[in-house]
């Protein structure tokens, strides 16, 4: 599967914003974006972000926030457009719900890893059931009830013992709840966009694609 393989945080420095891609090194004076303000390439430190002001250029520099975000591809991105367009209900807010109904970001907003990027390689190498079946695609779209569980054979490899110990100290969002002892989560609803904690502007992202 295609995926995003350059260093992540030309990402956050290409769109002139934190984007928070590699966990808590992003929290710390290690981030890239602070030790090099300004965007990536060989005339970076020159030049600053050209901040466009056409519709267009904020339309898409929304969409591509997105993506980087979720780490999404592009033809993948536009499917959840073209069927959050397709759901009753905005089609802005239900983009952002169908994207944060993924395993990848559910593992990550659980707590279960630092970032989506090593969610998504956590659920790729198979550390993960969803109740009680084995799952290893990262877009799969989770729903109310789902129980997901580190699997038994991976509880005792040192990466998930280590993790024992961290899991809880990052708040968990409303619509999920977090079982420290059993190292599982659960999907308690669909949420909201308001319970989504993500700065995305959805509006523009639809007005790119409606264009
Ligand atoms: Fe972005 Fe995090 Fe890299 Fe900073 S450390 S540039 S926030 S990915």
């Amino acid at each position: 599967m295609a995926r995003h393989t350059d260093a992540v945080c030309k990402l956050c420095r290409r769109e002139g914003e934190k984007l928070f891609l590699k966990g808590e090194r992003c929290l710390t004076n290690k981030c890239a974006l602070e030790r090099h303000p300004y965007p990536p390439g060989m005339h970076g430190p020159q030049a600053q972000w050209r901040r466009k002001t056409s519709d267009y250029a904020l339309q898409l520099r929304e969409k591509q926030k997105a993506r980087r975000i979720y780490g999404v591809m592009e033809r993948q991105f536009r499917r959840y457009f073209r069927e959050a367009e397709k759901s009753v209900g905005l089609t802005g807010p239900t983009l952002v719900i169908l994207l944060e109904r993924r395993l990848d970001n559910i593992v990550y907003r659980l707590g279960f890893a630092d970032s989506r990027a090593q969610a998504r390689q956590l659920v790729r190498h198979g550390h993960f059931e969803v109740n009680g079946h084995k799952v290893d695609i990262p877009s799969f779209r989770c729903k109310p009830g789902d129980v997901i569980t580190v699997c038994a054979n991976s509880r005792g490899k040192r990466y998930f013992k280590d993790r024992a110990q961290l899991l809880g100290d990052r708040p968990v969002p409303n619509w999920l709840v977090l079982d420290v002892e059993q190292m599982s989560g659960k999907v308690l609803n669909i949420p909201q966009r308001e319970e989504i904690e993500v700065a995305l502007q959805d509006q523009l992202i639809v007005e790119y694609y409606s264009r």
